[in-house]
């Protein structure tokens, strides 16, 4: 579908301050610190802004993912999932060297002292971006629902329920709200759902939104703000000064972007573009799905109605109830996204998620989901579950921000505020080491 572009400004004008590859949550949300921070920006992307990963994801904004997706017994889980074709996790086969390498550094990342050391980094980030979040839906310019209801993980198993447990105890360690619940108490907080589980966690500072219309109430600002959007245009390469340090413009099939900084925020399609710049970017795509509702797809007489959103924690499926909709969405797939990019929904991955949701909740009534109606998005997931922000290496006006696999929605505007503060040369919200594009060399 071809979309009128906005804002669709010559390429040959002057160089602005600031070219953003990308228009999904990072970039947008890159596009806007930046605005305030006095900078000209252009967003580009090669498609529509913020229909890509961004669109139609959970909308969880998530203190409680302190655990890094490179997490001890992931391999074990991920080969026991790999058997079961209608599993939440599947690693599609590639002799893919770049893919290869990134499973061998995801599998030794898989420590219990990666945890420990990383733990206290994501939760601050991820608090950091909480707040900001409540100040933009404070802002009289920004219209768009924003629900600080907590986040539950329901568990149908004792086994569930014990590493939950474990999960609840090192949240408080780190200083973070959470507690075990029991059914009763479930019920007491969520009545008006039928629950077949044996109790959950409790996460009360977890917030959620419906991402699109967060991207597009900003879009819509930042548009009326005069911030430039060039949507419909792939960027294919770079010019750099001869010595390779600046890069000097952007390559489009209209022309070059010129600009005196650029940042990278093109999710799973980052490490292509890095590779050109001779930058090694392990981001490899997980793919993920989800169905929205207008009305919860019930039994006749049945009610699904809450507030509080939740994960099915064995099933690992997300379901968020939102003004006009109620979501659901799961499933990773790891593996190379091609030219083609594979946009086709594996059936036996959506019975998978609507047979293990109704285990949960047996209200359900799965003959009204329809397959069509699901949707997809590639997370771009680096290889030790932390977000990749920071200066590139070699280039000097070069900032990357991508790799925030399951918490990209969550982290947009702290990483949005993060580049900006770099390329002010302002320090910086938070100690970024951990998130350093420099960690893979
Ligand atoms: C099922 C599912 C549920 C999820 N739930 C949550 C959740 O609850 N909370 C959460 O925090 N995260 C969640 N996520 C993850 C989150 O959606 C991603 O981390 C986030 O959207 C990544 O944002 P991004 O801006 O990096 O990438 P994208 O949104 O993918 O944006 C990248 C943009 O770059 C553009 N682009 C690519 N290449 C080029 C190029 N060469 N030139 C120009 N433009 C280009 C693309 O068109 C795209 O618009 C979920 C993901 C899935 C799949």
């Amino acid at each position: 579908m071809t979309v009128p572009q906005v804002n669709n400004t010559p390429n040959d004008l002057a160089a602005r301050d600031v070219a953003v590859i990308g228009g999904g949550i990072i970039g947008i949300c890159t596009a806007y610190y930046l605005h305030k921070a006095g900078k000209s920006v252009v967003v580009i992307d090669k498609d529509e802004i913020g229909k890509a990963c961004s669109f139609g994801n959970a909308g969880y904004i998530t203190p409680s993912h302190f655990i890094p997706l490179a997490a001890p017994g992931m391999i074990q889980k991920g080969l026991k999932w790999m058997l079961n074709p209608q599993s939440p996790f599947y690693v599609r086969p590639s002799l893919n060297i770049d893919f290869l390498k990134w499973l061998i550094s995801f599998a030794k990342k898989c420590t219990q002292q990666h945890t420990l050391a990383n733990q206290q980094a994501i939760l601050d980030i991820n608090l950091k971006s909480l707040e900001l979040y409540q100040v933009l839906h404070q802002q009289a310019e920004f219209n768009f629902e924003f629900h600080q209801q907590g986040l539950l993980m329901l568990c149908k198993t004792q086994q569930g329920l014990n590493d939950e447990a474990k999960t609840v105890a090192a949240a408080n360690k780190l200083g973070l709200q959470a507690k075990m619940l029991t059914p009763q108490a479930l019920r007491k907080l969520e009545p008006n759902i039928q629950l077949d589980v044996m109790g959950a966690s409790f996460y009360p500072e977890d917030a959620h939104i419906a991402p699109y219309e967060f991207i597009l109430a900003m879009k819509n600002y930042l548009v009326a703000q005069g911030v430039e959007f060039r949507e419909n245009t792939e960027i294919t390469g770079f010019s750099t000064d001869t010595s390779k340090s600046t890069i000097t413009a952007a390559a489009t099939a209209s022309g070059d972007i010129k600009a005196l900084d650029f940042v990278l925020a093109n999710g799973a399609w980052s490490p292509k573009l890095a590779k050109q710049l001779g930058l090694n970017l392990p981001v490899q795509s997980g793919k993920g799905i989800c169905v929205s509702f207008d009305k919860p797809p019930v039994k006749e007489g049945a009610k699904l109605e809450c507030r509080t959103p939740f994960i099915l924690s064995e099933a690992k499926v997300a379901v968020s109830p939102l003004d006009n909709s109620i979501r659901f969405g799961g499933t990773m797939e790891l593996g190379v996204l091609s030219s083609q990019e594979p946009v086709d929904i594996s059936p036996n991955r959506i019975k998978g998620l609507i047979k293990s949701a109704a285990r949960y909740l047996p209200d359900l009534d799965t003959a009204q989901v329809k397959s069509e109606e699901f949707w997809s998005g590639f997370r771009p997931c680096s290889p030790d579950g932390l977000p990749i922000i920071g200066k590139a290496p070699q280039l000097a006006n070069l900032t990357i921000a991508t790799g925030h696999a399951m918490m990209g929605l969550s982290l947009g505007p702290i990483t949005g505020k993060l580049v900006s503060e770099i390329i002010n040369k302002q320090k910086t919200s938070l100690d970024l080491t951990p998130f350093s594009p420099q960690r893979f060399g």
